[in-house]
């Protein structure tokens, strides 16, 4: 397999980075639960900021022989956050995110017991996040661990499965509609959407459109909308403006009454 190499201003050399500032999140330490050499994600979207690669990449069971194990997790965790603790430094969010797409990770909530039995001791007052593209959000064993967070941002950039083929580029057989189905099941969960055009374009009416309908199904605490914030891998594509993202967040409100912010 031809592992995609990592943009190097984006990957996570270790399992805990940060604190960094986080647009959505204020200052967060970040939990990278996957290898830090390559991205190891379900997807391989048109935009991703961890390199896109023409020809979808596997995600070979022998790689998830290699991360590492939730004591792993939990020592370098406390270990940063008795580095901070000393320093007199302090966190809004510890997040888990990362190399990829973390709920591919297998023990998931073995991790999340590590996580919060150290936040619970050492940082309190931060919430637990996690950033997921909702590619397993079907599953109830990784729902109901997600659901033991303090905050779920899962991605939704498409309402149809042909956009969702065209921006998001499952590599395991995966349908927009098994997304939609898990979303609803899944509580208090905040969506992302990002929105491009060009030679893949999701800001049309048409296509926010029935975006907007789904959003209506799954009725989520609410919506953050926002563009690309650099230069993407594929070349065809581009960021839309900060009007059309407002457009977009405004036919959210009105047809669906749902919160929507641009981020
Ligand atoms: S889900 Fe995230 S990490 Fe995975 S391909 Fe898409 S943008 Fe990249």
């Amino acid at each position: 397999m031809t592992k995609p190499k990592l943009n190097n201003s984006c990957s996570q050399p270790g399992i805990i980075y940060g604190p960094v500032r986080s647009r959505r999140l204020g200052l967060s330490l970040g939990i990278n639960l996957l290898p830090s050499q390559y991205k190891l994600c379900s997807f391989n979207c048109i935009y991703c900021q961890y390199s896109w690669v023409k020809k979808s990449p596997l995600v070979p069971a022998n790689q998830l022989k290699i991360l590492p194990k939730p004591d792993d997790v939990g020592d370098a965790l406390e270990a940063a956050l008795l580095r901070m603790s000393r320093a007199g430094e302090t966190a809004d969010s510890i997040t888990i995110c990362g190399n990829g797409e973390p709920t591919l990770y297998p023990n998931l909530g073995e991790v999340i017991d590590q996580v919060k039995r150290h936040r619970d001791r050492y940082l309190p007052q931060a919430r637990l996040a996690i950033f997921s593209n909702s590619s397993t959000v079907g599953n109830e064993t990784v729902r109901d661990s997600l659901q033991r967070l303090d905050l779920r941002i899962m991605k939704f950039d498409a309402g149809s499965e042909e956009m969702f083929c065209q921006l998001n580029h499952a590599i395991t057989p995966i349908y927009m509609g098994e997304i939609v189905a898990g979303l609803k099941e899944l509580k208090d969960t905040y969506l992302e959407s990002l929105f491009l055009q060009g030679r893949v374009n999701n800001a049309d009416p048409d296509s926010v459109g029935v975006w907007v309908e789904k959003l209506r199904e799954i009725q989520p605490l609410g919506v953050q909308i926002y563009t690309l914030d650099r230069e993407p891998p594929e070349e065809r594509i581009e960021k839309v403006s900060l009007s059309t993202l407002q457009w977009i967040a405004d036919q959210v409100r009105w047809r669906t009454g749902l919160p929507a912010e641009v981020v």
